[in-house]
């Protein structure tokens, strides 16, 4: 399977390009900039064989089966309808479009094409968040009431561009982390937000677009979420706690693009340490895709799971812009 990368991106680079070169059978072919001389560079740095002159060339090129999409959010809808009508395969970054009704567009889209379409929420694909939803399935803290994602890290320098400064381009952390936390909610509680309630701010970072935000969410169950997103906190460290009826889980530096962290769970017979596999979190969730194009399963989060993460983050940004509890739109989701 060869893979053209829409987009000469840090997260191409850091991560995804090393979890595609992972795969049996799968290699990186080409790769698309808006500046051929930036692509070039990009290219030869990262042993990439191709560059594509423009989109069009990216998708007409016949050895290529799958596209991975990471440019800007603004450009995410665009490209993955066109890589779409081109046949390829499609994994695409959170978040999928600017709007749930692109996101849903792109999702109804490729299921009429028959494609395999992911979004890539890499968090449920770790070691970590994998056992605490395994200890919440199988029991072991009873009914849960309640859970708080701490997300609030401090953006590098090198990432200070257009994520704090270009709502046009998709910044803002609500589209960067919110929609993160909210794929993280729905995988370990297995049901969807109905309903949030929010306050967003900019504390330091953010130049027209938020950089802080805490929202609180209802779900079907009862059970009530809590979530903080942030660019701009250097030391409060991430992770997350679930409480429930008959025990607490509490992982501390689990919301991390790598498999470290720790998780504990408290009980009536006194409190155990978790372990869970460390393996790397973007290799698991292309192995998924992989395997979901081999006809075996399904991407490990879902076109319509990218669909849902956004749909929470907007309405998380409307509650806050508008200062009242609002429901979830879905945008007919399945
Ligand atoms: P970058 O800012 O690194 O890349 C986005 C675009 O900016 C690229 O496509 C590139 O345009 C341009 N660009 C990048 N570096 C430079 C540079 N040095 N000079 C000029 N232009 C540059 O974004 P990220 O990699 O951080 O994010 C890309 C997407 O991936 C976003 O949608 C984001 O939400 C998502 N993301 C997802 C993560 C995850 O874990 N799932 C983690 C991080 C990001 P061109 O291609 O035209 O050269």
């Amino acid at each position: 399977m060869k893979w053209a990368l829409i987009g000469a991106s840090t997260i191409a680079r850091d991560y995804v390009m090393n979890a595609i070169r992972a795969q049996a059978g799968h290699e990186v072919h080409s790769v698309l900039s808006g500046s051929p001389a930036r692509g070039a560079e990009y290219a030869k740095a990262e042993g990439i064989p191709h560059t594509a002159a423009d989109l069009a060339a990216a998708l007409s090129d016949p050895e290529v089966g799958a596209v991975y999409i990471s440019t800007t959010n603004e450009k995410h809808h665009a490209q993955a309808m066109a890589a779409i009508g081109a046949g390829k395969h499609v994994l695409c970054e959170k978040p999928l479009a600017m709007t749930v009704g692109e996101a849903a567009e792109m999702v109804h889209a490729a299921q009429r094409a028959g494609i395999v379409f992911g979004t890539n929420h890499h968090l449920r694909c770790s070691g970590s968040h994998r056992a605490i939803r395994d200890l919440i399935a199988d029991g072991r803290i009873g009914r849960v009431l309640s859970m708080r994602v701490f997300h609030a890290v401090h953006l590098p320098q090198h990432l200070q561009g257009w994520r704090i400064n270009d709502a046009s381009a998709g910044g803002g952390v609500i589209p960067d982390i919110t929609v993160h936390d909210a794929d993280v909610a729905r995988f370990i509680l297995g049901e969807d937000p109905v309903r949030v309630t929010a306050q967003m701010a900019a504390s330091g970072m953010g130049e027209g677009v938020e950089d802080s935000a805490m929202s609180v969410w209802t779900m079907p169950s009862g059970a009530m979420v809590m979530a903080h997103e942030s660019f701009t906190h250097p030391f409060a460290g991430s992770g997350l706690e679930v409480h429930g009826t008959e025990g607490s889980i509490f992982a501390r530096g689990v919301m991390t693009q790598r498999p470290v962290g720790d998780v504990e769970l408290v009980t009536r017979e006194g409190r155990e340490v978790v372990p869970f596999s460390d393996h790397d979190l973007y290799t698991q969730g292309l192995a998924d895709f992989a395997a979901a194009i081999r006809g075996e399963g399904t991407p490990a989060a879902t076109g319509w799971d990218g669909v849902k993460s956004l749909a929470v983050a907007h309405a998380v940004r409307a509650a806050a812009a508008q200062g009242r509890a609002l429901n979830v739109d879905y945008g007919g989701a399945q």
